[in-house]
């Protein structure tokens, strides 16, 4: 079989996988994302990684060295090379197990190792992913079915007032207090925009949380180091008084593997709404923005700067905040500093129980056949 073959087979792996690289409404796989996968994948490992499933299934050592039919220290060999470009991920700690990484992942964690990477391919790749995100709008893919987001956005718990109910799974805090262990790395949509001299924003680039699962691999992968439970709670306040919104897979139960701190202007999920045209690029929280004292408005402006939603406008007396664009991120929350905005629960998004759900349902709606084991 000629290698482009075997590229081929990867291409299909991964586009009958949550999120597909087909665009939405076609089985129609791009040039540019072919292209992407070329420079990615080794041609001297790319015969041995598609005999590896695409994740959530996994496979053992053991099992790909009977795939592969080389020794069990060869196949070790080629599956942790595989694990240091950026192909696979790893899971299990005394039996390791191996599996692709999802397209969104695939899309993901390149920008991590940029610096690592030749100058040249780093650049191709970077180029070429924002080719089949923004030009082929593969963001929609990214992001979810057109009615069900994959991610959510969640509130800092101080924006919540104590007197309100907050379930475990839409507070920050308690996924963060939940978690065995957490990682902070790189906002991998600030990176790829900084390679290519595009990144229009200064906010920090080392701004997500990666948390159990998640926390795992970006620091065996040495994109990550490890950090405390106070330190996470603290660094989020500060990003969230800076103006960036919290982000989270749109589950309840299980793994949360990331908390991400976004902003309208690098973000691919929140940027769905604010850049592009797809209004259901990520779930609000089920909370909105209220102004409780409107008397004490000093008119600072300060919310309406703030907001990554263009939710709120200025009127004659105090802001008016839109009850559709409304988010609940909680940003003007923190930020107002007369404390007269309060979030109010509103029984608004669906948050699915796990990961499967979720994936079966985007598969659903978007008329895709996806294998999850
Ligand atoms: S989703 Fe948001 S925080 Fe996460 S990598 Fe993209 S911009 Fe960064
Ligand atoms: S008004 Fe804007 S900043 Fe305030 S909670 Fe809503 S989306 Fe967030
Ligand atoms: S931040 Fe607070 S005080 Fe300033 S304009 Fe907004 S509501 Fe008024």
């Amino acid at each position: 079989m000629k290698n482009e073959e075997y590229y081929e087979i990867l291409a299909k792996k991964l586009d009958s996988a949550i999120q597909g690289l087909s665009k939405m409404g076609s089985d129609k796989i791009s040039e540019t994302w072919m292209e992407y996968l070329r420079t990615l994948v080794p041609t001297d490992l790319i015969q041995y990684m598609i005999k590896l499933p695409v994740f959530p299934a996994v496979m053992t050592i053991r099992k790909f060295t009977r795939e592969i039919d080389k020794t069990e220290e060869k196949a070790t060999e080629i599956l942790e090379e595989l694990f240091n470009n950026d192909c696979v991920m790893r899971v299990g700690s005394k039996k390791k197990k191996y599996a692709i990484h999802l397209p969104l992942l695939i899309f993901d964690v390149p920008p991590l190792s940029y610096e690592r990477y030749p100058k040249e391919k780093a650049e191709k790749l970077a180029r070429l992913s924002i080719k089949f995100l923004e030009e082929e709008e593969w963001y929609k893919n990214f992001e979810g079915s057109p009615e069900t987001p994959l991610t959510r956005v969640i509130p800092v718990q101080e924006s919540v007032p104590i007197q309100q109910n907050i379930l475990p799974y839409e507070d920050v805090e308690k996924i963060i207090d939940d978690s065995k262990l957490l990682s902070l790395q790189k906002c991998a949509c600030r990176m790829r925009l900084e390679y290519l001299g595009r990144r229009k924003c200064d906010y920090p680039i080392e701004s997500c949380i990666g948390v159990n699962q998640g926390a795992k691999y970006f620091i065996e992968r040495g994109h990550a180091k490890e950090i405390s439970k106070d330190d996470a709670k603290a660094l989020l306040k500060k990003l969230n008084k800076l103006g960036l919104v919290h982000t989270t897979e749109n589950f309840r139960k299980g793994n949360h593997t990331l908390i991400c701190s976004c902003c309208s202007c690098c973000c691919n999920l929140i940027g769905g709404i604010t850049r592009y045209d797809n209004p259901r690029a990520v779930a609000a929280a089920n909370y909105i923005a209220t102004i409780m004292n409107i008397e004490e408005c000093q008119k600072c402006e300060i919310c309406v700067e703030k907001c990554n939603f263009d939710a709120i406008r200025m009127g004659e007396i105090s802001p008016n905040i839109d009850q559709k664009r409304c988010m609940g991120c909680g940003v003007c929350v923190v930020n107002c500093p007369n404390q007269i905005i309060e979030l109010k629960r509103i029984e608004r998004e669906e948050i699915y129980r796990d990961v499967i759900e979720l994936g079966l349902k985007v598969a659903k709606e978007t008329d895709r056949e996806i294998k999850l084991f």
